[in-house]
């Protein structure tokens, strides 16, 4: 070959590695994580449980009646809708809702546990952790999916990022301190990060008084997270909100349905805000699941533990670019808590066997061919 061959040859093959590279990177895919701490599939699926509802005491509702005006309506389609009508009527008919057992779809954890730290740490890094066994906040060195996508795309630390109201979250976000943005409960963003905004919402999330004291407000952590996004544009965001378990713990029914209704409603800003935004609009995935579910009885919905029956129920919730417009599963093959890791990787054009050969494998149907 002359010397001018062996230049274009060289051209040509760098032109294709350029090509490969950024078929790799799925065009600049963004997947965004949202968890719901312990919210039911009842809830989720049928809105006002019944047999909550006809149990005024142990509903602990103030006035149940209340309660009943706001989100009692006939049938279960109804009552959910009145319940989270962005969910039910824009994210189930645009993306997928797995998980409503009474229609063939099951959505379980894997973990014995069914608590917090166990359920998240199977659903980061893509199976039950043995060695995970309390809520207490310590980091584990099991690579999580957050760690992987960070290291494997190449990004910069604020192009990840953790943002909750537990310090459980940012504990089960990483194996390890500081590889990307992680904020806790009560942390302040630093400065280098932070916003005016940012400071006052931070300063703010000490001064409301929640009922446990180990978790900060979640509408003020949601806050956080959208100035993040808007300044940062992490490619893969965790928020981690905690409320509904808070609510539930605490026996009020009728401020975990508020609840769940506030949270709908953030939700879809979150999808306008996306849609603002160039580097998200049409190239972002939105899920949102839960860590475990609840009892299923008017006694035992407000705990959720091993042995207590339901807490492994839970239930996954995808909307983007690459997702059918399936709608609620019915008959759809099992699926479990240890499926979301590989189901976050598919959207960054990942491999979830190279982030962990034992993971849990894609939602089966979730990715559309582009
Ligand atoms: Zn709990």
């Amino acid at each position: 070959m002359s010397r001018v061959a062996i230049a274009f040859a060289t051209l040509v093959v760098g032109l294709l590695a350029a090509n490969g590279a950024r078929a790799s990177d799925a065009s600049g895919r963004n997947v965004i994580l949202v968890t719901l701490d312990g919210v039911r599939i009842q809830e989720l699926f049928s809105g006002m449980d019944a047999t909550i509802a006809a149990d005024d005491a142990r509903s602990g509702a103030e006035d149940i009646a209340v309660t009943r005006k706001r989100y009692w309506r006939d049938t279960p389609e109804e009552r959910r809708a009145a319940l989270m009508p962005w969910f039910w009527g824009t994210l189930a008919p645009s993306g997928m809702v797995l998980g409503n057992q009474a229609r063939g779809s099951k959505v379980t954890v894997r973990n014995p546990l069914w608590f917090s730290y166990p359920g998240y740490s199977e659903m980061l890094t893509g199976q039950p952790q043995p060695d995970v066994l309390s809520n207490d906040l310590v980091r584990y060195p099991h690579q999580t999916v957050l760690d992987y996508a960070h290291r494997r795309l190449g990004l910069k630390p604020t192009e990840v990022a953790q943002i909750g109201s537990w310090d459980g979250f940012k504990m089960a976000a990483s194996r390890s301190d500081g590889t990307f943005f992680m904020n806790g409960a009560f942390e302040p963003v630093p400065a280098a990060l932070s916003t005016p905004e940012m400071d006052q919402l931070a300063g703010l999330r000490k001064q409301v008084i929640e009922p446990w004291a180990e978790s900060s407000n979640d509408t003020l952590t949601f806050r956080i997270a959208l100035a993040y996004l808007h300044k940062h544009q992490p490619r893969v965001l965790w928020l981690g909100l905690g409320q509904s378990d808070d609510w539930a713990h605490a026996r009020r029914y009728d401020l975990v349905l508020d609840y769940l209704h506030l949270i709908d409603s953030q939700l879809a800003e979150l999808w306008r805000t996306i849609q603002t935004l160039d580097r998200y609009r049409d190239r972002t995935t939105l899920i949102i699941t839960t860590d475990h579910g609840r009892g299923r009885t008017p006694v035992d919905w407000v705990d959720h533990d091993t042995g207590i029956q339901g807490s492994q129920d839970i239930w996954i919730a995808i909307l983007g670019p690459d997702t059918p417009s399936m709608g609620e599963a019915r008959d759809f093959p099992d699926v479990t808590q240890s499926d979301v890791a590989a189901t976050m990787l598919q959207y960054l054009g990942l491999d979830y066997r190279d982030f962990n050969p034992a993971a849990g494998r894609p939602v089966p149907r979730s990715l559309s061919p582009r």
